[in-house]
């Protein structure tokens, strides 16, 4: 019998990750002061984190998980469905529902778990077909896996392409998804357009608003509310809790009726822990700041103009995005590494991303602004990779 040694499997992969320059190596953060991160003991300005409206660290929010914690302890003890649900989960359920002005939302451990969950619940049969953008993000792509249906991608942000695809893929339901604000590029999908595609083809538009939520739109309502849509273009929507609100879990917001069936069969709903009662608190309360809060956004917003202007004046490769997700292109991925590195020797924590997260070639630094950034921060981190590409170009 012949058998593959998994173990050997293991060690051939990692020695083409290394011939590639393709580690991944987890930086352990000893310390944070607002956007401030104390890395390998030398603190650095981070321009990495999707705390984009400063909530993570926010006092109320913090104040909410410690009061919470000490009334309710650290854990939730079960399932929703066993006796974890808390009135805590409750509160948050409703206030989101009404944040977006849609009847219901569920809460769930994490976006990943709820993308899973939403596929895998309504996406039943194998004729079945989750049309995508090609640059969505790898939960949606795995839950469609999970589910076991057909999977068709269209080019980016290209809602004709959704429309034929969608055509193409007859009998069954279909499902659109998409991301609202592309996680790795910072742009928006064309929702007006994706959702006049959905009704046309009868299909379900779903929106993963990660990125969206807590930073578009009037009272940060997300790209769906900014796009003028409501429930019916778009029953379901992912609103997470670990980016712009600071926190961790996430909610699928919208239709009652769909809500409910994800609620009762969704098995990563029902066969994981439910959330600890003190997280929910601390969502709470960070909802409400991001509701309230609009010089957030403001400030964000005009950080994010800062950096284009000023990243455009000394010839950096934007993108075009509008969001606090600014990736500056680099090209191959040694080049990306490289100016990573000299970011972090000049005080910058800039990630680079390399495939397969982006495609070939499109290398990046995936720069992100948050509300607590300094413009002088903004325009010192320009005047820093513009000597971080001058430098990999001399080979130094
Ligand atoms: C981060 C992210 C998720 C996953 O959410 P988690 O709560 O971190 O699991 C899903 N979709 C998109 C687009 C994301 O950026």
């Amino acid at each position: 019998m012949s058998r593959t040694d998994i173990h050997e499997r293991v060690q051939a992969h990692a020695e083409e990750r290394a011939a590639q320059g393709r580690q991944r190596r987890r930086r352990i953060v000893t310390r944070r002061d607002g956007v401030q991160l104390e890395v390998d003991g030398r603190w650095l300005a981070g321009f990495c984190s999707n705390d984009y409206l400063g909530l993570a660290l926010q006092f109320e929010v913090a104040a909410a998980l410690q009061d919470a914690a000490a009334r309710e302890g650290a854990g939730s003890t079960a399932s929703h469905l066993v006796c974890g649900h808390h009135t805590l989960h409750e509160q948050l359920e409703r206030e989101v529902a009404e944040w977006l002005e849609v009847p219901r939302a569920l809460l769930f451990g994490s976006g990943f778990a709820a993308n899973l969950a939403v596929q895998q619940a309504l996406l039943t049969e194998e004729e079945d077909v989750c049309v995508q953008d090609r640059l969505n993000h790898a939960s949606l792509i795995d839950a469609t896996r999970l589910a076991g249906c057909r999977l068709r991608r269209y080019p980016h942000v290209d809602a004709e392409g959704a429309l034929r695809q969608l055509r193409s893929a007859t009998g069954g339901a279909a499902m659109l998804a998409t991301d609202g604000v592309f996680s790795m590029d910072g742009d928006i999908a064309p929702l007006r357009a994706l959702a006049q595609v959905a009704r046309s083809e009868q299909a379900l538009l779903y929106v993963d608003d990660a990125h969206g939520i807590g930073v578009v739109g009037a009272q940060g309502r997300g790209s769906v509310a900014e796009a003028g849509l409501g429930v019916e273009d778009v029953p379901l929507q992912l609103v997470t809790l670990g980016k712009a609100l600071g926190g961790y879990g996430a909610l699928v917001a919208g239709d009652a009726e769909l809500v409910e069936h994800l609620a009762g069969n969704a098995r990563p709903y029902i066969y994981t822990t439910a959330l600890p009662p003190a997280q929910a608190a601390a969502a709470l309360a960070a909802v409400k700041l991001a509701r309230r809060d609009d010089w957030r956004r403001e400030r964000l917003y005009e950080l994010v103009a800062l950096f284009r202007t000023s990243a455009g004046r000394l010839g950096l490769e934007l993108m075009p995005s509008n969001t606090p997700i600014q990736p500056v292109l680099c090209g191959s991925e040694a080049v990306a590494s490289a100016m990573s590195a000299a970011l972090e020797q000049a005080g910058f924590l800039v990630g680079a991303i390399r495939p397969p997260t982006v495609p070939e070639g499109q290398s990046r630094l995936r720069v992100t602004f948050s509300t607590l950034h300094t413009p002088q921060q903004v325009q010192a981190l320009v005047v820093a990779i513009a000597d971080a590409r001058e430098q990999v170009a001399r080979g130094a």
